[in-house]
Protein backbone atom coordinates (compact mmCIF):
# COMPACT_ATOMS: atom_id res chain seq x y z
CA UNK A 1 0.00 0.00 0.00
CA UNK A 2 1.13 3.55 -0.79
CA UNK A 3 -0.35 6.28 1.29
CA UNK A 4 -2.28 9.18 0.48
CA UNK A 5 -0.14 12.45 0.96
CA UNK A 6 -2.20 15.06 2.88
CA UNK A 7 -1.61 18.40 2.00
CA UNK A 8 -0.89 20.36 4.81
CA UNK A 9 0.36 23.48 2.15
CA UNK A 10 -2.61 23.39 0.10
CA UNK A 11 -5.07 23.07 3.36
CA UNK A 12 -3.49 25.63 5.08
CA UNK A 13 -3.43 27.92 1.74
CA UNK A 14 -7.65 27.30 1.56
CA UNK A 15 -7.90 28.26 5.24
CA UNK A 16 -6.07 31.06 5.00
CA UNK A 17 -7.93 32.27 2.11
CA UNK A 18 -11.12 31.82 3.75
CA UNK A 19 -9.70 34.22 7.00
CA UNK A 20 -9.10 36.81 4.79
CA UNK A 21 -12.33 36.66 3.51
CA UNK A 22 -13.63 36.92 6.35
CA UNK A 23 -11.56 39.65 7.66
CA UNK A 24 -12.88 41.76 4.32
CA UNK A 25 -16.03 40.73 4.72
CA UNK A 26 -15.91 42.17 8.71
CA UNK A 27 -14.19 45.18 7.90
CA UNK A 28 -16.98 46.04 5.17
CA UNK A 29 -19.62 45.29 7.69
CA UNK A 30 -19.01 45.33 11.42
CA UNK A 31 -16.34 47.93 10.81
CA UNK A 32 -13.16 46.64 12.91
CA UNK A 33 -10.02 44.53 11.73
CA UNK A 34 -8.88 41.75 13.81
CA UNK A 35 -5.20 42.82 15.55
CA UNK A 36 -2.69 39.93 16.73
CA UNK A 37 -0.17 41.03 18.98
CA UNK A 38 3.11 39.11 18.70
CA UNK A 39 5.66 39.39 21.73
CA UNK A 40 9.05 37.60 21.21
CA UNK A 41 11.96 37.93 24.05
CA UNK A 42 15.41 37.24 22.74
CA UNK A 43 17.33 36.54 19.92
CA UNK A 44 16.50 32.65 19.27
CA UNK A 45 17.08 31.92 15.50
CA UNK A 46 14.37 29.45 14.94
CA UNK A 47 11.55 32.16 17.19
CA UNK A 48 12.74 35.19 14.60
CA UNK A 49 11.74 32.74 11.82
CA UNK A 50 8.73 31.98 13.32
CA UNK A 51 7.52 35.70 14.56
CA UNK A 52 8.77 37.16 11.14
CA UNK A 53 6.30 34.35 9.52
CA UNK A 54 3.49 34.87 11.80
CA UNK A 55 3.38 38.49 11.34
CA UNK A 56 3.62 38.54 7.36
CA UNK A 57 0.89 35.95 7.24
CA UNK A 58 -1.54 38.00 9.35
CA UNK A 59 -0.98 41.20 6.99
CA UNK A 60 -1.69 39.26 4.34
CA UNK A 61 -4.81 37.96 5.46
CA UNK A 62 -6.01 41.37 6.42
CA UNK A 63 -5.49 41.46 9.71
CA UNK A 64 -3.31 44.11 12.15
CA UNK A 65 0.16 43.14 13.28
CA UNK A 66 1.59 44.12 16.29
CA UNK A 67 4.93 43.13 16.95
CA UNK A 68 7.09 43.18 20.35
CA UNK A 69 10.67 42.54 20.52
CA UNK A 70 12.17 42.53 23.54
CA UNK A 71 15.76 41.98 24.64
CA UNK A 72 17.08 38.82 26.21
CA UNK A 73 17.13 40.53 29.72
CA UNK A 74 13.53 41.84 30.11
CA UNK A 75 12.84 41.13 33.93
CA UNK A 76 9.69 39.29 33.83
CA UNK A 77 7.98 42.35 35.62
CA UNK A 78 8.11 44.22 32.19
CA UNK A 79 6.51 41.40 30.30
CA UNK A 80 3.86 41.26 32.80
CA UNK A 81 3.23 44.60 32.61
CA UNK A 82 3.23 44.47 28.71
CA UNK A 83 0.79 42.20 28.79
CA UNK A 84 -1.78 43.93 31.03
CA UNK A 85 -1.54 46.77 28.52
CA UNK A 86 -2.23 44.30 25.21
CA UNK A 87 -5.24 42.70 27.67
CA UNK A 88 -6.50 46.16 27.57
CA UNK A 89 -5.90 47.49 24.49
CA UNK A 90 -9.26 47.05 22.39
CA UNK A 91 -7.24 47.33 19.06
CA UNK A 92 -5.96 43.97 20.10
CA UNK A 93 -8.07 40.15 19.93
CA UNK A 94 -4.95 37.77 20.04
CA UNK A 95 -2.07 37.96 22.21
CA UNK A 96 0.88 35.51 21.32
CA UNK A 97 3.93 35.02 23.36
CA UNK A 98 6.71 32.98 21.64
CA UNK A 99 8.26 30.30 23.74
CA UNK A 100 10.81 29.51 24.91
CA UNK A 101 10.70 31.93 27.26
CA UNK A 102 14.30 33.30 28.42
CA UNK A 103 15.52 31.80 31.81
CA UNK A 104 14.72 34.41 34.30
CA UNK A 105 11.06 34.72 33.05
CA UNK A 106 8.65 31.92 34.50
CA UNK A 107 6.38 31.09 31.37
CA UNK A 108 3.46 29.71 33.64
CA UNK A 109 3.07 32.88 34.81
CA UNK A 110 3.48 34.54 31.83
CA UNK A 111 0.77 32.47 30.03
CA UNK A 112 -1.72 32.88 32.85
CA UNK A 113 -1.51 36.32 32.48
CA UNK A 114 -2.92 36.43 29.02
CA UNK A 115 -6.76 37.35 28.88
CA UNK A 116 -8.21 33.69 28.16
CA UNK A 117 -10.63 35.65 25.34
CA UNK A 118 -7.36 36.80 23.91
CA UNK A 119 -5.40 33.44 24.22
CA UNK A 120 -4.83 32.30 20.77
CA UNK A 121 -2.09 29.85 21.42
CA UNK A 122 -5.02 28.04 24.01
CA UNK A 123 -2.51 27.85 26.59
CA UNK A 124 -4.13 29.68 29.52
CA UNK A 125 -5.34 27.17 32.25
CA UNK A 126 -9.11 28.87 31.72
CA UNK A 127 -9.31 27.39 28.07
CA UNK A 128 -7.16 24.16 28.80
CA UNK A 129 -9.38 23.66 31.09
CA UNK A 130 -13.16 24.61 29.07
CA UNK A 131 -11.95 22.05 26.35
CA UNK A 132 -11.05 18.92 29.42
CA UNK A 133 -14.46 19.55 30.37
CA UNK A 134 -16.32 19.77 26.74
CA UNK A 135 -16.75 23.77 26.71
CA UNK A 136 -15.99 26.28 23.81
CA UNK A 137 -12.80 27.08 23.92
CA UNK A 138 -10.02 28.67 21.87
CA UNK A 139 -8.13 25.42 21.19
CA UNK A 140 -4.05 25.46 20.62
CA UNK A 141 -3.28 25.91 16.86
CA UNK A 142 -1.18 22.80 16.20
CA UNK A 143 -3.88 20.33 17.34
CA UNK A 144 -6.60 22.37 15.68
CA UNK A 145 -4.68 22.16 12.63
CA UNK A 146 -3.99 18.65 13.10
CA UNK A 147 -7.73 18.18 13.64
CA UNK A 148 -8.76 19.69 10.60
CA UNK A 149 -6.28 17.78 8.71
CA UNK A 150 -7.94 14.55 9.99
CA UNK A 151 -11.68 15.75 9.35
CA UNK A 152 -10.59 16.57 5.54
CA UNK A 153 -9.16 13.12 5.25
CA UNK A 154 -11.52 11.05 6.70
CA UNK A 155 -14.56 12.90 7.73
CA UNK A 156 -16.50 11.78 10.55
CA UNK A 157 -13.76 10.20 13.41
CA UNK A 158 -16.38 9.03 15.64
CA UNK A 159 -15.70 5.44 17.19
CA UNK A 160 -11.90 5.24 15.27
CA UNK A 161 -8.80 4.27 17.32
CA UNK A 162 -6.83 6.91 18.17
CA UNK A 163 -3.09 6.91 19.46
CA UNK A 164 -0.91 10.22 20.18
CA UNK A 165 2.48 9.58 20.96
CA UNK A 166 3.64 12.69 23.42
CA UNK A 167 1.92 13.92 26.01
CA UNK A 168 3.36 17.58 25.79
CA UNK A 169 0.68 20.57 27.15
CA UNK A 170 0.89 22.13 23.77
CA UNK A 171 0.40 19.15 21.54
CA UNK A 172 -0.02 16.21 22.95
CA UNK A 173 -2.71 16.92 26.02
CA UNK A 174 -4.78 19.39 23.65
CA UNK A 175 -4.84 16.73 20.82
CA UNK A 176 -6.00 13.73 23.00
CA UNK A 177 -8.53 16.12 23.99
CA UNK A 178 -9.93 16.73 20.73
CA UNK A 179 -9.61 13.37 19.47
CA UNK A 180 -11.79 12.51 22.44
CA UNK A 181 -14.26 15.42 21.81
CA UNK A 182 -14.68 14.10 18.21
CA UNK A 183 -15.52 10.34 19.89
CA UNK A 184 -12.37 9.07 18.88
CA UNK A 185 -11.13 5.80 21.60
CA UNK A 186 -7.91 7.72 22.69
CA UNK A 187 -4.95 6.48 24.42
CA UNK A 188 -1.71 9.05 24.91
CA UNK A 189 1.92 6.80 25.12
CA UNK A 190 5.07 8.47 26.21
CA UNK A 191 8.61 7.75 27.67
CA UNK A 192 6.70 5.19 29.99
CA UNK A 193 4.98 3.64 27.97
CA UNK A 194 5.50 -0.10 27.72
CA UNK A 195 5.80 -2.03 24.44
CA UNK A 196 4.54 0.89 22.43
CA UNK A 197 4.72 -0.28 19.22
CA UNK A 198 2.00 -2.66 19.90
CA UNK A 199 0.15 0.76 21.22
CA UNK A 200 0.96 2.40 18.06
CA UNK A 201 -0.18 -0.44 16.15
CA UNK A 202 -3.84 -0.17 17.44
CA UNK A 203 -4.34 3.46 16.40
CA UNK A 204 -6.39 3.70 13.53
CA UNK A 205 -5.35 7.25 13.77
CA UNK A 206 -2.00 7.55 14.99
CA UNK A 207 -0.18 10.98 15.95
CA UNK A 208 3.26 11.14 16.54
CA UNK A 209 4.27 14.31 18.91
CA UNK A 210 7.78 13.33 20.23
CA UNK A 211 10.56 15.41 18.60
CA UNK A 212 12.81 12.45 17.95
CA UNK A 213 13.77 12.13 14.51
CA UNK A 214 11.89 9.04 12.52
CA UNK A 215 11.01 8.16 15.97
CA UNK A 216 7.81 5.86 14.94
CA UNK A 217 8.62 3.17 12.28
CA UNK A 218 6.56 1.81 9.30
CA UNK A 219 5.67 -1.77 11.74
CA UNK A 220 4.53 0.56 14.34
CA UNK A 221 1.23 1.39 12.00
CA UNK A 222 -1.53 -0.38 11.44
CA UNK A 223 -2.74 -1.12 7.60
CA UNK A 224 -4.50 1.91 6.20
CA UNK A 225 -4.18 3.60 9.22
CA UNK A 226 -3.80 7.87 9.22
CA UNK A 227 -0.43 9.19 10.22
CA UNK A 228 -0.36 12.66 11.56
CA UNK A 229 3.32 13.68 12.33
CA UNK A 230 3.96 16.80 14.53
CA UNK A 231 7.46 16.69 14.27
CA UNK A 232 10.25 18.80 12.91
CA UNK A 233 13.65 17.91 13.78
CA UNK A 234 16.50 19.25 11.59
CA UNK A 235 19.22 16.40 11.12
CA UNK A 236 22.43 16.40 9.11
CA UNK A 237 22.19 16.06 4.81
CA UNK A 238 25.57 15.06 4.11
CA UNK A 239 24.12 13.82 0.70
CA UNK A 240 23.26 17.43 0.45
CA UNK A 241 26.64 18.39 0.76
CA UNK A 242 28.69 19.50 3.34
CA UNK A 243 27.00 20.94 6.70
CA UNK A 244 24.00 20.73 5.15
CA UNK A 245 20.92 19.99 7.21
CA UNK A 246 17.00 18.62 6.60
CA UNK A 247 13.97 18.49 8.21
CA UNK A 248 12.49 15.44 9.29
CA UNK A 249 9.73 14.53 11.12
CA UNK A 250 9.02 12.25 14.29
CA UNK A 251 7.92 9.20 11.88
CA UNK A 252 9.89 7.48 9.35
CA UNK A 253 8.41 8.54 6.39
CA UNK A 254 8.87 6.16 3.68
CA UNK A 255 8.41 3.25 5.86
CA UNK A 256 5.29 4.63 7.25
CA UNK A 257 3.63 5.58 3.69
CA UNK A 258 4.59 1.88 2.63
CA UNK A 259 1.79 1.13 5.33
CA UNK A 260 -0.45 3.79 6.09
CA UNK A 261 -3.77 4.60 4.31
CA UNK A 262 -2.78 8.86 4.12
CA UNK A 263 0.40 10.78 6.15
CA UNK A 264 1.45 14.46 6.51
CA UNK A 265 4.93 14.95 5.10
CA UNK A 266 7.35 16.75 6.80
CA UNK A 267 8.08 19.38 5.66
CA UNK A 268 4.26 21.01 4.25
CA UNK A 269 2.14 18.96 6.67
CA UNK A 270 1.40 20.13 9.90
CA UNK A 271 3.56 22.60 9.64
CA UNK A 272 1.87 25.36 7.29
CA UNK A 273 -1.24 24.29 9.35
CA UNK A 274 0.00 25.86 12.81
CA UNK A 275 0.25 29.43 11.54
CA UNK A 276 -3.53 28.84 9.16
CA UNK A 277 -4.73 27.87 12.21
CA UNK A 278 -3.19 31.22 14.10
CA UNK A 279 -4.70 33.36 12.14
CA UNK A 280 -8.26 31.44 12.65
CA UNK A 281 -7.97 31.73 15.99
CA UNK A 282 -7.42 35.62 16.10
CA UNK A 283 -10.21 35.67 13.77
CA UNK A 284 -12.77 33.73 16.01
CA UNK A 285 -11.61 35.53 19.08
CA UNK A 286 -12.27 38.70 17.52
CA UNK A 287 -15.84 37.86 16.94
CA UNK A 288 -15.98 36.03 20.02
CA UNK A 289 -15.04 38.95 22.04
CA UNK A 290 -17.68 41.51 20.17
CA UNK A 291 -20.61 39.03 20.62
CA UNK A 292 -20.57 38.35 17.00
CA UNK A 293 -21.40 35.23 15.54
CA UNK A 294 -18.79 32.98 14.83
CA UNK A 295 -17.58 32.52 10.84
CA UNK A 296 -19.20 30.29 9.22
CA UNK A 297 -16.78 28.33 8.25
CA UNK A 298 -14.64 27.66 11.07
CA UNK A 299 -18.52 26.93 12.80
CA UNK A 300 -19.02 24.19 10.40
CA UNK A 301 -16.10 22.55 11.29
CA UNK A 302 -16.76 22.69 14.97
CA UNK A 303 -19.97 20.90 14.18
CA UNK A 304 -18.53 18.36 11.56
CA UNK A 305 -15.69 17.60 14.41
CA UNK A 306 -16.69 18.19 18.22
CA UNK A 307 -20.50 17.52 18.04
P1 LIG B 1 7.93 17.88 24.17
O1 LIG B 1 9.38 17.63 24.26
O2 LIG B 1 7.33 18.91 25.05
O3 LIG B 1 7.16 16.51 24.43
C1 LIG B 1 7.60 15.33 23.86
C2 LIG B 1 6.74 14.18 24.31
O4 LIG B 1 7.27 13.00 23.72
C3 LIG B 1 6.75 13.98 25.83
O5 LIG B 1 5.45 13.78 26.30
C4 LIG B 1 7.61 12.73 26.02
O6 LIG B 1 7.17 11.85 27.05
C5 LIG B 1 7.42 11.99 24.71
N1 LIG B 1 8.59 11.16 24.46
C6 LIG B 1 9.88 11.53 24.49
N2 LIG B 1 10.68 10.46 24.28
C7 LIG B 1 9.85 9.40 24.11
C8 LIG B 1 10.06 8.01 23.88
N3 LIG B 1 11.28 7.50 23.76
N4 LIG B 1 8.99 7.23 23.76
C9 LIG B 1 7.75 7.72 23.87
N5 LIG B 1 7.48 9.03 24.10
C10 LIG B 1 8.53 9.85 24.23
O7 LIG B 1 7.63 18.20 22.64
P2 LIG B 1 6.39 18.97 21.94
O8 LIG B 1 5.13 18.28 22.23
O9 LIG B 1 6.52 20.42 22.20
O10 LIG B 1 6.79 18.75 20.41
C11 LIG B 1 6.81 17.47 19.83
C12 LIG B 1 7.29 17.58 18.40
O11 LIG B 1 6.41 18.40 17.66
C13 LIG B 1 8.66 18.24 18.23
O12 LIG B 1 9.33 17.62 17.14
C14 LIG B 1 8.35 19.67 17.89
O13 LIG B 1 9.36 20.29 17.13
C15 LIG B 1 7.11 19.48 17.07
N6 LIG B 1 6.20 20.64 17.04
C16 LIG B 1 5.71 20.99 15.83
C17 LIG B 1 4.83 22.02 15.71
C18 LIG B 1 4.28 22.34 14.37
O14 LIG B 1 3.84 23.43 14.15
N7 LIG B 1 4.26 21.36 13.44
C19 LIG B 1 4.44 22.83 16.87
C20 LIG B 1 4.92 22.32 18.12
C21 LIG B 1 5.81 21.27 18.18
P3 LIG B 1 7.28 12.20 28.62
O15 LIG B 1 6.18 13.16 28.88
O16 LIG B 1 7.08 10.89 29.26
O17 LIG B 1 8.63 12.81 28.81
Amino acid sequence: MTARIIDGKAEAETLRAVVAEEVARLSAEAGFVPGLAVVLVGEDPASQVYVGSKAKQTVEAGMRSIEHKLSADTPEAELLALIDRLNRDDAVDGILVQLPLPRQIDSAKVLAAIAPEKDVDGFHVVNVGKLATGQWSLVPCTPYGSMILLNRTLGSLAGLEAVVVGRSNIVGKPMAQLLLKANCTVTIAHSRTRDIAAVCRRGDILVAAVGIPEFVKGDWIKPGATVIDVGINRVPAPDKGPGKTRLVGDVAFDEAAAVAGAITPVPGGVGPMTIATLLANTLIAATKRRGLAPPAHFDAIDKALFR
